[in-house]
Formats: structure tokens, sequence, C-alpha cells
């Protein structure tokens, strides 16, 4: 099947979009943006010149993804999630340039989440909805608040997981993220 796309959303011709994809009312895909298969664009969602969406990608409501940003496979950004791509806004700078933002395989990024560029969301994590991401999240990372912390880890599934690193939905276990999350303490020992 060839991508869906209403008859009231405005893609680009030098826009491509994946197979399978759906692209929804009002959506806008700019020229130079890529849409990979299977996808979901939402009503109102704006993809900005030379944006990348990988596949499996669900994208939603009135989310805007400005250029600069990369968008890996099965992401998840949800309603109303606002990309960025200035470090140092201003309505006239002769001199700006675009900050890239990279969001890895199985990320999720919760409604109304701001995320600020030269960011990398690594694999798997999850960000609160609501929540101001100032800095890189590391894969399976949890973050919330404004702005964001890393509050804990999160399962492939999308659940928190306990002290030892195990998913209580599944048994899923990430030995690895253990290390990782014991590093910050042993350096405040010192
Ligand atoms: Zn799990």
């Amino acid at each position: 099947m060839v991508a869906r796309i209403h008859a009231t959303a405005d893609v680009s011709r030098d826009a491509s979009v994946g197979d399978e994809t759906h692209v929804w009312h009002w959506a806008q895909i700019r020229e130079g943006a890529r849409v990979g298969r299977h996808c979901n664009i939402g009503k109102d969602v704006y993809i900005d010149v030379g944006v990348s969406i990988g596949d499996n990608c669900k994208i939603q409501n009135f989310a805007t993804l400005y250029r600069g940003v990369e968008v890996a496979n099965r992401v998840f950004v949800g309603p109303h999630v606002c990309f960025t791509n200035d470090v140092y806004p201003r309505a006239v700078s002769p001199d700006w340039q675009v900050v890239a933002t990279k969001v890895e395989d199985e990320a999720s990024i919760g409604a109304n989440a701001t995320i600020l560029c030269g960011i990398t969301i690594g694999r798997c994590a999850m960000v609160a909805a609501g929540a101001v991401v100032t800095k890189d999240v590391p894969p399976h990372g949890l973050v919330a608040g404004v702005p964001a912390k890393l509050i804990g880890w999160v399962c492939e599934c999308g659940r928190p997981l306990d002290r030892n690193m195990q998913c209580a939905h599944d048994g899923k276990s990430f030995p690895e993220l253990k290390r990782k999350a014991s590093r910050p303490r042993s350096r405040r020992r010192k």
C-alpha cells in the first residue's frame, strides 16, 4: 500500500513519504523531508525542511519537528511536542545556524514536552509529558520536569525498571544500565 495522505495535508513534492504511512488532516511536510514506512503523522503535525523520520514512528497531533531534527525508527512523539533548533533565538540573526537534535530508536516523548536543540535522546528513553529537555537523555533513561532530570530507567516496553534493572511486567533485565546508574553516585563520594 502506498502512503495515504489526507486531501488537506500539504506534502511538498520534494518530500518523501514511505509506503503504508498515514498523513492526517492539515499536516505539513516540507521540501527535502523524509518520512519512512508504516508511520502515523497526526493532524496538524509540522515537519520542517530536511527533517528525517525513520520507519514505524508515531508523530501525534500538533507536534512540531523543525529543521535539524532526525528521528530514528519506532519513535513515539506525543501530541504538541515541540522541538527547537536555535540556541540563541532572535527574530533577526544574520549568522543563524541550525543546531541538530537526534532521537534514537524506540524512544518516546510525552505530550507537550519541549526538546532543546543539540541533544540526543537515547534508544528506548522515555521523556515524561511536559518535560523541558535541556541535555542528552541516556538510552533507557526516564526524564521528567523542568528542566528535565533523570529520575529512573525504563524497559523496552516503557515501564519503569526496579532497583535490579528488571521489568516487573515482562521480566526483561538490563544489567548494563545498573553500572551506568551507579556511576554518578560513586563520583559524588570522591
Ligand atoms: Zn518491560
